[in-house]
């Protein structure tokens, strides 16, 4: 009798946990696009920075590597965080649900630029749980300002109609921070 709530229930966290990992990648894809410049740590420049800067130059090429060259680092980041969630006693499957969605960030928003993904990707990107290739390509069309959400179609137009990283943006300048753009028709590299 409470098994069909349950599941409804449990569907609907799932979601909630996917919304969050689209709601993370925003946050660092916007961090990467709008903060980060070459030069500054080898280490940022060898696994995240110039992938980046590469990925605006070329969105295409983000097809060019094998699984393990898309996915790592962000396996290698949730593997840690699962860790550390592990070793603190989190018990809650939505945590570990999270990291798992979000170790896979990177094979979404290749898929979002992949002509022909897998045919249940396709049927996932069409309703939107997963990002499609049309609306993913406006982050790669001027004015290179909008939806740096890459996992869900759900909360970019909702972001970027409240001006949230315009108004995140605004905030980090008013700190002192200083504006490091990685696509190149924004003053970029
Ligand atoms: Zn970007
Ligand atoms: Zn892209």
């Amino acid at each position: 009798m409470n098994a069909l709530p349950t599941v409804v229930l449990d569907i609907a966290y799932a979601v909630e946990c996917l919304l969050v990992v689209d709601l993370l990648s925003g946050v660092l894809h916007w961090a990467e696009d709008t903060w980060t410049a070459p030069g500054r740590s080898k280490l940022l420049d060898q696994y995240i920075v110039r992938d980046n800067i590469e990925h605006h130059r070329k969105p295409g090429l983000i097809r060019a590597g094998d699984y393990w060259a898309t996915n790592r680092v962000c396996i290698v980041l949730a593997s840690v965080a699962a860790c550390v969630m592990a070793l603190c006693g989190v018990h809650a499957w939505e945590a570990y649900l999270i990291v798992a969605f979000a170790s896979q960030a990177n094979q979404v928003h290749l898929w979002a630029h992949s002509a022909n993904p897998p045919r249940w990707v396709a049927t996932l990107q069409r309703l939107g749980i997963l990002q499609s290739t049309a609306h993913h390509a406006q982050h790669h069309k001027r004015p290179y300002a909008s939806r740096f959400c890459t996992i869900t179609n759900f909360l970019n137009p909702v972001l970027d109609r409240i001006m949230f990283w315009r108004g995140l943006e605004w905030l980090f300048v008013q700190c002192g921070a200083t504006v490091q753009r990685a696509t190149p028709a924004r003053g970029g590299y």
